[in-house]
């Protein structure tokens, strides 16, 4: 666990989230100013600070991101209409929070290119 960082907290419990989903690895939660009527944000336990920094041993984690982004878009019932996963890396992309997250947004269509 890193000092200072939101997330880390969020995993331990320490600061309070909506969680939807969590396992001893992983934790969703919704997040606090959604850009869409689905807005969840899904983290591994691990202090990643962004995409970027994954390595081959990540791989398995990552797969489950993924696999838990998509049963949540399951209990949305968005998976039909389609839904948009985002790793944000960097301030060019927007990231404001250097703890690996993986971004689901649905439940309305999206633009492309994106912003
Ligand atoms: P990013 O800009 O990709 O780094 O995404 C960080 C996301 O974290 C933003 O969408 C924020 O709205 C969200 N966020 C920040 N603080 C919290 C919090 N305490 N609980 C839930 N989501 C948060
Ligand atoms: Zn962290």
């Amino acid at each position: 666990m890193a000092e200072e960082c939101l997330f880390c907290k969020i995993f331990a419990r320490e600061i309070p989230a909506k969680e939807v989903f969590r396992d001893e690895e992983i934790v969703a939660f919704d997040d606090i100013r959604p850009v869409a009527p689905t807005h969840v944000l899904v983290i591994p336990k691990e202090h990643i600070p962004g995409i970027h920094d994954l390595t081959p041993a990540h791989a398995t984690m990552l797969a489950r991101m993924v696999q838990v982004a998509n049963r949540i878009a399951d209990e949305r019932k968005i998976d039909r209409d389609g839904y948009r996963v985002v790793f944000n890396k960097g301030p060019q992309a927007g990231q404001t929070v250097y703890h690996l997250h993986l971004h689901l947004l649905g439940g309305r269509a999206m633009g492309w290119p994106p912003g």
